[in-house]
């Protein structure tokens, strides 16, 4: 691997005391830089975007997986090591790519499934009981180097600055694979609810894909930016939009915004859920909200493959990305204002 790297320390965060994010459960930590396992690329992080899974992950939220983890899923970065068998052929043949260093990659929160179970073999591995995550069950980027299987590790597009691209890799691929589980006909009318960083770029997408898009949320400037960003309408979270839809995506973590959402489907529409949180359903009549043959969905992370067709597809059409950026050692803080509300658009760690 390369010296340079293997006798250099690097700083980064750890999630020593998970609990209130005011309570500080990071510390900045000085470490060696981590060795790649030969399956493995090490890479220089250029930028890791500050998802809201990471606070969950640093208050506890989520039950910990690895003790004193290193947070951070949507990292940007330079191969600087290449692990002896990438590249070689194994049980993952379709993702046994070559890297070499100095090549640009993504590292997600997807970092590995069986590649056995019936959900992996059916192209399912999003649903792989066995899967495990970055940031969570292993190390991630807020750090100055991270490690990634190679088989999981994702080409990025060109055209969008490192601190641009990071929130592409969760936000951008979670809301690309609500979109695919919403099943919108070509050039059909979407209805997208709530719009935060996720519902942004999911129907720059679906705009670019011919698609008519009406966004409902309770924030003014959400609305504005629906609007500039191509939106046909923007309104009030439950309000009914100017025309039936034939599909919709639930990006606000409400379950009461179910029913609105289900009343202003055509006949055939699909609801997509998006959120791994949502709020308690209120109770469906039958005939309001379902018959007809609409539909309830949820979704469930993503596959590789959702990965890659996303990030092709923010290749070809240029995607609007709003970054706030902070140092790498102002890691706590960046979440501190998350946790508050205190910036819009995706916070980004740069080193
Ligand atoms: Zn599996
Ligand atoms: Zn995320």
């Amino acid at each position: 691997m390369n010296e340079m790297a293997r006798s250099a320390s690097m700083t980064g965060w750890r999630v020593r005391r998970p609990g209130p994010i005011d309570g500080g459960p990071l510390d900045q930590v000085r470490e060696p830089v981590p060795e790649p396992a030969s399956d493995e690329l090490l890479i220089r992080v250029l930028a890791c975007g500050v998802c809201r899974t990471d606070l969950h992950v640093a208050e506890g939220d989520l039950p910990v997986h690895r003790a004193g983890v290193v947070p951070g899923h949507e990292v940007v970065g330079e191969v600087v090591a290449v692990g002896s068998a990438v590249g070689a052929t194994g049980t993952d043949d379709r993702f046994a790519e070559t890297f070499a260093v100095g090549d640009r990659v993504g590292i997600a929160w997807l970092r590995g499934t069986c590649g056995a179970c019936k959900y992996c073999l059916r192209g399912s591995e999003n649903l792989c009981p066995r899967s495990v995550y970055t940031g969570w069950d292993a190390d991630g980027g807020y750090a100055e180097f991270a490690t990634v299987p190679a088989a999981y590790a994702l080409r990025l597009p060109e055209g969008y600055t490192d601190a641009e691209t990071a929130p592409l890799l969760c936000a951008g691929i979670i809301g690309y694979r609500s979109l695919q589980r919403a099943q919108l006909p070509p050039g059909g009318r979407l209805g997208v609810y709530g719009f935060g960083g996720s519902a942004h770029i999911a129907a720059q997408v679906a705009l670019a894909r011919g698609a008519e898009v009406h966004v409902m949320t309770r924030d003014p400037a959400a609305q504005e930016l629906a609007l500039e960003l191509g939106a046909a309408s923007a309104q009030g979270a439950a309000d009914p939009p100017p025309v039936q839809l034939d599909s919709a995506i639930l990006f606000a973590p409400v379950g009461t915004l179910v029913l609105p959402a289900l009343e202003a489907l055509d006949r055939g529409g699909i609801l997509a859920i998006a959120g791994i949180h949502l709020s308690d359903i209120p109770a469906l009549n039958y005939q309001r909200h379902l018959f007809q043959e609409r539909e309830i969905r949820s979704v469930t992370a993503n596959t590789r493959t959702d990965a890659r067709e996303f990030l092709a597809l923010a290749g070809e059409h240029r995607i609007e990305v709003t970054t706030r950026g902070y140092s790498l050692g102002m890691a706590d803080q960046a979440l501190a204002d998350l946790a508050h509300g205190r910036f819009t658009g995706a916070a980004v760690l740069v080193p």
